[in-house]
């Protein structure tokens, strides 16, 4: 499979399509689901393009994986989640789910 960049996440990066944006650096757009699944519920993507996790795991380089992880915990940090506790998933292909084939972490939390 060949990334598409016509996907919604390319385009919310492009700024082509807006979001609810919650943090931004240089690794990573974080930003409010569109249709949340939990009272909090946020969508961490990486700016560099990947399919999925395993994509990510098996081609970013490890300079960008450490700092990718860097900034999700920078943003654990910023709402603060350490204390409250959350869920953090990624959806990997059609059996696991997923529906966006650019790859991105999805928070959730009760409060
Ligand atoms: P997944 O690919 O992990 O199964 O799910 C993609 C997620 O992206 C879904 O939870 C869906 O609600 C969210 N989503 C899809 N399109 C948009 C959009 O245009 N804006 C935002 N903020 N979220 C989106």
């Amino acid at each position: 499979m060949k990334y598409d960049l016509e996907n919604i996440f390319a385009k919310i990066l492009r700024k082509e399509i807006p979001c609810d944006k919650i943090f931004e650096d240089e690794n990573v757009l974080c930003f409010k689901d569109i249709n949340p699944q939990a009272k909090l519920h946020i969508l961490i993507i990486p700016k560099k393009p990947f399919i999925d996790i395993v994509d990510f795991l098996e081609n970013a380089e490890v300079e960008y994986q450490s700092s990718f992880w860097n900034s999700v915990n920078k943003i654990i940090k910023k709402l603060d989640l350490n204390d409250k506790g959350f869920q953090l998933k990624s959806h990997k292909g059609t059996d696991g789910g997923q529906e966006v084939f650019h790859f991105h972490l999805h928070i959730l939390s009760k409060s």
